[in-house]
Order: C-alpha cells, then sequence, then structure tokens
C-alpha cells in the first residue's frame, strides 16, 4: 500500500473515532428513568436495552479504529490478521478498520455464533 493510501485510509479512521468518541461520551439514554405508568416503564426498558446495544457497538467499533491506526503505524495495516494475506481494497474501502479478510471474516462470525451477528455489514448499512 502507497503512502498516500495509508493517509487515505489514517484520515477516514480518525475522523471515525472523533465521532465516536463524541457520541459515546454524549450518550445519556442509559440513565435508569422510574416512571410509574406501567407501558412507559416497558417502553424505557427498550430504549435502554437499544441504547447498551448501541454502545455496545460504538465501543466495539472504538476499539478496532483504534487498532487500525495502529497497525498503520507499525506498517501491517490492510493485511489480514489471522491469514496473512491482503485484505481487499474493495472490503477496505467499505470496512477501514476490519482486521480480517472476507474469508476469515466469516469464520470469525460463525465462531462467535449466532449473537454477534454480522458486524461487519451492520457497520456497513450503518455508515
Ligand atoms: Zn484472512
Amino acid at each position: 500500500m502507497t503512502k498516500s493510501e495509508l493517509n487515505k485510509y489514517r484520515n477516514v479512521l480518525e475522523a471515525k473515532q472523533a465521532e465516536l468518541v463524541r457520541l459515546v461520551r454524549n450518550r445519556d439514554g442509559i440513565a435508569i428513568e422510574k416512571s410509574p405508568d406501567a407501558f412507559d416503564e416497558v417502553q424505557h426498558a427498550a430504549e435502554r436495552e437499544l441504547a447498551i446495544r448501541n454502545l455496545d457497538r460504538e465501543s466495539n467499533l472504538l476499539r478496532n479504529i483504534r487498532a487500525s491506526l495502529r497497525r498503520i503505524e507499525e506498517g501491517s495495516f490492510g493485511v489480514c490478521l489471522h491469514c496473512e494475506e491482503d485484505i481487499s481494497p474493495k472490503r477496505l474501502a467499505a470496512v477501514p478498520w476490519t482486521a480480517f479478510c472476507i474469508r476469515c471474516q466469516e469464520i470469525v462470525d460463525r465462531s462467535q455464533g449466532d449473537s454477534a451477528g454480522n458486524f461487519d455489514e451492520w457497520l456497513v448499512n450503518a455508515a
């Protein structure tokens, strides 16, 4: 990968990182609200659960982004952590913080079980 390509990815990752840090810091949806109304209670519980799930994903993504930035510094960015093959440029463009090529990602997803779902796909859809 050329230096200018690396710089491009670094800019994308740093921008995304700043955005996420802001999001995670500003999140106040997890505050526990007590309501006398049973319907409200259910509503709040659902909102809280959603907020926690989002926070979970955002923290995960943030961790991946930080790891990617570290790999840029170390010169191992764009190389699959699992099989050490180059990750395809198309995949990197869609998910610059990925640590795995598409083949290994599928193995990782499967080994994490169904609850993890297809995290990368979710990220792309959410972007
Ligand atoms: Zn791989």
